[in-house]
């Protein structure tokens, strides 16, 4: 059976999703998931950004929309709170208090931006040309480690982002992954696999198999997230992220209450 818990979509307060919340978990529903979690893109910390983040003021109409929903559809589809938050070195502090505002089910931690450079950007992907791709990778995979570090996070969101556009390091990058995954088992996050790679130029989930297979090695726990921005996309793919999930190892997934692993679900 396809995982039935789909933690990573969105809502229209970020500026680049469509439908209401009711119409993720409508889909959720028709698709037959059991449980999702929204995990809207926090205010960005760094200064708003109306196209990419929630803003701070936006924060409690965010609470209001997803407890109005887990009370719709109470007893047919379990919904957590969660939220996708950047991280942004230096930023921590306010990144906590984002974070400590609510009592979230789980954070999603995600890199998005290589110092102001937001490389999986549409509008930033000119920077791509100005830049050593091995050394965008390597970099990417520090800040993966430092998420880690932080403490702020419980899921470390689409952890090969950087190969979105289809930009492939040209250097084995086994050894970054190898220290990630050291540094997501120091910390006791999880990962993900997200499927809205394969709507992507890329056209593959998040992570690649190579580096799932280290993840799974190391003994991080799994979750599943289609990251829809379109109630259409809830649950997307979800065969081909179990088939990927069992090929490198797992045998089990994970389920989150109030920021701690309340259920582990065998694949
Ligand atoms: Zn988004
Ligand atoms: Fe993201
Ligand atoms: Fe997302
Ligand atoms: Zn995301």
């Amino acid at each position: 059976m396809t995982p039935f818990a789909d933690y990573h979509m969105h809502t229209p307060l970020c500026g680049h999703a469509v439908g209401k919340p009711e119409a993720y978990a409508a889909q959720a529903v028709r698709v037959g998931l059991q449980e999702i979690g929204f995990s809207d893109h926090a205010p960005l910390v760094t200064g708003p950004d109306p196209k990419i983040t929630m803003s701070f003021k936006e924060l409690p109409v965010y609470y209001q929309m997803i407890e109005e929903v887990q009370a719709k559809f109470l007893g047919n589809l379990a919904i957590k709170m969660g939220l996708e938050a950047d991280f942004i070195p230096g930023f921590e502090a306010d990144t906590e208090e984002i974070i400590n505002d609510y009592p979230y089910d789980y954070i999603i931690g995600s890199v998005h931006y290589i110092g102001e450079w937001g490389f999986d950007n549409p509008d930033d992907r000119s920077g791509w040309t100005e830049k050593d791709v091995n050394a965008v990778y390597r970099e990417y995979y520090d800040l993966l480690r430092q998420s880690a570090k932080s403490k702020l996070f419980d899921i470390m969101g689409h952890v090969d982002l950087v190969k979105k556009f289809g930009h492939r390091a040209t250097e084995n990058m086994t050894g970054e992954i190898k220290e990630t995954a050291k540094a997501f088992k120091a910390a006791g996050v999880a990962v993900e696999i997200n499927t809205a790679g394969l709507r992507k130029p890329v056209g593959e989930m998040y992570p690649a198999p190579d580096a799932l297979k280290i993840y799974c090695k190391a003994g991080i726990p799994l979750t599943f997230g289609s990251d829809a921005h379109d109630p259409k996309d809830v649950g997307k793919d979800f065969d081909k992220a179990l088939a990927l999930a069992k090929s490198v190892g797992y045998k089990e997934y994970v389920i989150f209450k109030k920021r701690q692993i309340d259920q582990v679900i065998k694949l």
